[in-house]
Order: structure tokens, then C-alpha cells, then sequence
């Protein structure tokens, strides 16, 4: 019997990892599907965590440190997708992918967000194929190419800024007449000339053939212009979906309370209705869904777990 089971290695599994074996907890297992690092991993820079101040390193460099911190404390890594997570008595039975079982006394839960895909012609058949959510991974093969990026917000000009310095131009389409990044973000975005802002604009389609993404037509809202840009890659940044799947019943209803909007209601203590079951970092309700508050969560979620597992005894 597990005294803590995580299940989501990100910014706020991981830091749960950390509390709870620091902490004294012997038996305590990270289910992570993945390598350990979350989303950040698939970011070309992380510029706003506090005492961190490298640009050269990139999401997955700076996570790296923070898996073997975990382990160096005790914490396992089973590679391992988690499909259910069952409440029996005082224990909860999580069952894997492939059908093992595994008890455990508490449960946090910190399965994160995926970015989301925008819906338009072409985005899901050029999908790896020319079309990506991964600037980091995929911004190399446009190296001294044109590429255009989808979205308005933080991540869409951050990726765009890593972008413009591989790329010799970097097309940003955002659906509205105003960006909604940090204005940080956006002195650097208005520094860098081959940074090319088309507002009022969406994605009218991606097209291409066997080989994959050939080119994007860019319609301007306003006008109904449309403009063509051939032998481009499209990396698209609208948003994010909660990773909620892990928490429904063999039914599809969700074991604890939920908010409209697919995210977890949780108290101050990362508390869900179910008592020992915790959730941390972007799947909770209001998560800001940054690196920092995820690993806040992720500590409290483990103190937490501490509290609870003496009150158990
Ligand atoms: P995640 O990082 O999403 O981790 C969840 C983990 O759970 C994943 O590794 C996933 O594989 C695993 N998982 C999911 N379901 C299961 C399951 N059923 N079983 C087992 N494992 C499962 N934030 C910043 O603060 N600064 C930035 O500059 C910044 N830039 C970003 C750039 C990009 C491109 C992206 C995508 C995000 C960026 N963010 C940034 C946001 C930040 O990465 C997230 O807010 C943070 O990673 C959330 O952490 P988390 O631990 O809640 O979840």
C-alpha cells in the first residue's frame, strides 16, 4: 500500500514528489505516462521562475534537475498511464494502463493541461506533418524559412520571439486587433523586424500533399483579403485543455466536484470533496497555469497528504 500516489509528473507532480519524501513519507510513487517535466518541456525558454534567469536553456534543461531532485529523495517513477482512480473504504485503487492495480492511502492528482487545437481546414490532417504546438522541437527544420504562428497571448509571442531568431520571418496571426501577451513581451516582439503581426486574421485552411503542410491561406476579417503563404511550417498556440480523463468513473461521471469549465474544485489546502484525494497546478480551479504556481500547489498538496495520513492513524 502506497502512502502517496502522484499521478502526473509536471511542475506540481514533481514538487509534490519532493515535499512528501523530504518529508519523511517512505512510499511514495510518481505515475507519470511520460518522461517527468510536464509541458514546460515542450517551451524554448522559461524566463519568469523565480531565481531563474537563463534564456540559453531551454523547458526541457530546466526541469531536468528538478526529476532527480525527487528521486535523489526517495521518490519512484513507474512509466505508467493511469486510467482509473477508485475510492474503496479508506484506500483508493488506481488502475494502470494494461490493467494493474495499485493501492494507495491519498492521491494527488496533477495531470496538467494539452495546448489545444484551433479547429481550422487542414490543422489536424498536416498535424506533425508541417503543423505543430512544439516550437522547441519543430522550429529547427524552418531554419532561414518562413513560418506562421496561430494565437495572441503569451505563449503564441514568446514562441514567436524563439522562432524569429531560427526563421527568417515570422508571421503572427491573431483572430482580434489587440494582443493580449505581457507588455514585456511585447517590446521585444515590436524590437524584432522579421516579426510580422496580422490582426483580424485567422487560419482559412492548411494544404499540402502527401509530403506534408505546403501552405497556409491567412483571411483578414475585416476586408475578407486572403493572404497565401507558401512553403511555411504553422505553429499554433490557442490554448489549453484540462487533463481531466484520469478523474471519471468507469461511467464517465467525475468522482469529485468539478467547475464548468472542466477544472477541479479545490479549497486553499488543494483539497478535493474526496477526502486524501488532492489535485495540483493547472487541472485545479483558477490555476494561473504557470511553472511557479503549479509547484506552490504541488507543496501544499503534499503537506496536505502529511496531515491527512496522521489523522488516518
Ligand atoms: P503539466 O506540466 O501539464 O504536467 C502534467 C503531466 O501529467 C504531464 O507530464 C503528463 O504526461 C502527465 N499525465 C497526464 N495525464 C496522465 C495520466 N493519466 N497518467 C499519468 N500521467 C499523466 N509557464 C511559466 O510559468 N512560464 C513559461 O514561460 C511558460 N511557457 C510555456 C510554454 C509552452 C509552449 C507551454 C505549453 C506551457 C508554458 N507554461 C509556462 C505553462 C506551464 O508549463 C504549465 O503551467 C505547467 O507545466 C503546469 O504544470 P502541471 O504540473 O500542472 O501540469
Amino acid at each position: 500500500m502506497l502512502d502517496c500516489a502522484i499521478i502526473g509528473g509536471g511542475p506540481a507532480g514533481l514538487t509534490a514528489g519532493l515535499y512528501a519524501t523530504r518529508g519523511g513519507l517512505e512510499n511514495v510513487t510518481l505515475f507519470e505516462m511520460g518522461m517527468p517535466g510536464g509541458q514546460i518541456t515542450k517551451s524554448s525558454e522559461i524566463e519568469n521562475y523565480p531565481g531563474f534567469f537563463d534564456s540559453s536553456k531551454t523547458g526541457l534543461e530546466f526541469m531536468d534537475t528538478w526529476q532527480k531532485q525527487c528521486f535523489h529523495f526517495g521518490l519512484k517513477h513507474v512509466m505508467k498511464k493511469v486510467e482509473l482512480i477508485v475510492k474503496t473504504g479508506e484506500h483508493f485503487t488506481i488502475t494502470l494502463e494494461g490493467g494493474e492495480m495499485v493501492e494507495a492511502l491519498s492521491v494527488i492528482v496533477a495531470t496538467g493541461s494539452v495546448p489545444k487545437r484551433a479547429g481550422f481546414n487542414g490543422e489536424d490532417e498536416f498535424f506533425g506533418k508541417g503543423v505543430s504546438t512544439c516550437a522547441t522541437c519543430d522550429g529547427f527544420f524552418y531554419k532561414n524559412k518562413p513560418v506562421t504562428v496561430l494565437g495572441g497571448g503569451d505563449t503564441a509571442l514568446e514562441e514567436a520571439l524563439f522562432l524569429s531568431n531560427i526563421c527568417s520571418d515570422v508571421y503572427v496571426v491573431h483572430r482580434r486587433e489587440k494582443f493580449k501577451a505581457a507588455p514585456p513581451t511585447l517590446e521585444r516582439v515590436a524590437k524584432k523586424e522579421n516579426i510580422h503581426l496580422m490582426t483580424d486574421s485567422v487560419i482559412d485552411e492548411a494544404y499540402g500533399g502527401m509530403m506534408g503542410l505546403d501552405g497556409v491561406k491567412i483571411k483578414n476579417t475585416k476586408t475578407n483579403e486572403v493572404t497565401e503563404m507558401k512553403n511555411t511550417g504553422l505553429f499554433v498556440f490557442v490554448g489549453l485543455n484540462i487533463r481531466n480523463d484520469v478523474l471519471k468513473d468507469e461511467n464517465g461521471k467525475f468522482i469529485c466536484a468539478m467547475s464548468d469549465s472542466g477544472q477541479v474544485i479545490v479549497d486553499l489546502r488543494m483539497r478535493t470533496d474526496v477526502a486524501g484525494l488532492f489535485v495540483a497546478g493547472d487541472l485545479r480551479i483558477d490555476a494561473p497555469k504557470q511553472v511557479v504556481s503549479a509547484a506552490a500547489d504541488g507543496s501544499i498538496a503534499a503537506l496536505e497528504v502529511m496531515t491527512y495520513l496522521q489523522e488516518l492513524e
